[in-house]
């Protein structure tokens, strides 16, 4: 029987969900139910007869997920007969204590909930799914897969911020980088494109979705990566600002007299494309820069300049590099974006041949010229593929 890990990626509010064919790769199954403890929860389902859609009542993440077993058991396939393995959880913040998957315990529940003051906003649904899971499906191994993990392998030189030193220690002030499951499934993912062992391979891996990051990854280890302490430092994303003068949210508090938690709510949810557009979403952006919207035009100029600005640093970072490999929504989608970001690159070996930019499809593609020195490729990132794959390769392998 073929061995399927149902992956969760709980979140306060919401309840993602993926069933994964850990050999092949399929996904028989997938949803999210939203709104939970809320008025209007609705689980979505898509399996083997299509996708459905069905309003439930969920006070809270127990009964998100018996949603989620009714739907199995109402549209399919029935858990009971697919295989199932392990149980895969996402989990945002590992801090600086986990570098690999962890089954989970109640000494884990613990490790994850101390970490809850550096990860207010994620750890808190990663926890509550987490034991709703261990409630439900009491057989099945459990894994904890960290989005920090692969960042574990970060050098002193790029995770300390030149703070006080008991910053560190007391408070665990320092660089711990997210999405670490997608850059570490990408830069695998980009070897096997281009035949080459990732150990031998230098990459950028330039992930762009709603939170966007990049990572210089030297021979299959992280060695750098944008994000810091939380998700909201490097690049320009859908709702956050990235990187900015630390000097801004003293000089807001005293002329603007917002508090803290109002800066940080701005800085995290009306920022980014968002603030500078009105919209965060990149192909509301696009469109709106086509009728002619100056701050559109602008917004997408900051946003790939910053991406430029990376690309440049992770350069230096990696002395050698051979491949860009741009990942998620707007790295997969939007040849746009990846034009703009790597122009003007050319002496460098880094260019991007138009007509193959501009060619869709769903599997990994090389998009740079014949003979070009980096080969710059999309490479779709499937984080749940590798949740599946960790956690399976912990429990059962
Ligand atoms: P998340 O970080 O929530 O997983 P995704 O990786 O799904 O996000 O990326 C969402 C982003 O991808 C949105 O900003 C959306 O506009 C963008 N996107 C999706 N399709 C396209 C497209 N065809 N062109 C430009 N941007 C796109």
């Amino acid at each position: 029987m073929s061995r399927h890990v149902l992956v969760l990626n709980a979140g306060s509010s919401s309840l993602k969900y993926r069933l994964v064919e850990v050999d092949g790769g399929d996904a028989p199954a997938f949803g999210l139910v939203d709104r939970i403890g809320e008025p209007g929860s609705a689980i979505r389902h898509a399996g083997p007869s299509g996708e459905t859609w069905d309003t439930v009542t969920v006070d809270d993440h127990e009964d998100a997920l018996r949603a989620v077993l009714k739907a199995f058991d109402r549209h399919g396939p029935a858990l009971a007969d697919v295989g199932l393995v392990a149980i895969g959880h996402r989990v945002v913040h590992g801090g600086d204590r986990f570098a690999e998957p962890v089954v989970i315990d109640d000494s884990l529940e613990a490790a994850i909930e101390d970490l809850v003051p550096l990860a207010p906003l994620h750890n808190p649904g990663n926890l509550e799914g987490i034991r709703v899971a261990r409630k439900v499906f009491t057989d099945l191994p459990q894994v904890a897969v960290f989005d920090t993990a692969f960042h574990q392998s970060l050098p002193a030189r790029a995770y300390t911020y030149a703070v006080p030193r008991d910053w560190e220690k007391e408070h665990g002030v320092r660089r711990y980088g997210f999405h670490g499951t997608s850059h570490s499934y990408v830069s695998r993912e980009a070897a096997r494109h281009l035949d080459r062992d990732p150990a031998e391979l230098n990459v950028i891996v330039l992930h762009l979705g709603n939170g966007a990051s990049a990572t210089a990854v030297q021979g299959g280890r992280s060695v750098d990566t944008s994000m810091g302490l939380t998700p909201l430092q490097g690049l320009v994303m859908g709702t956050r600002c990235g990187d900015l003068d630390p000097a801004v949210p003293a000089h807001l508090a005293r002329t603007a007299g917002l508090d803290l938690s109002e800066i940080d709510t701005a800085l995290n949810r009306r920022s980014g494309l968002l603030g500078l557009t009105g919209a965060g979403d990149v192909r509301r952006v696009v469109e709106m820069r086509q009728d002619g919207d100056e701050a559109a035009d602008l917004a997408l100029a900051v946003y790939c300049y910053r991406v430029r600005w990376y690309v440049g640093a992770y350069l230096a970072v990696l002395g050698r590099v051979d491949a860009i490999a741009f990942t998620a929504g707007v790295g997969e989608n939007s040849a746009l974006v990846r034009a703009r970001s790597l122009e003007g690159l050319d002496a460098l070996g880094i260019s991007v041949d138009a007509r193959r930019n501009e060619a869709e499809g769903p599997d990994a593609r090389r998009i740079s010229p014949d003979g070009a020195a980096v080969d710059v490729l999309v490479v779709p990132t499937n984080e749940e593929l590798e949740i599946a794959r960790q956690a399976v390769g912990l429990v059962v392998d």
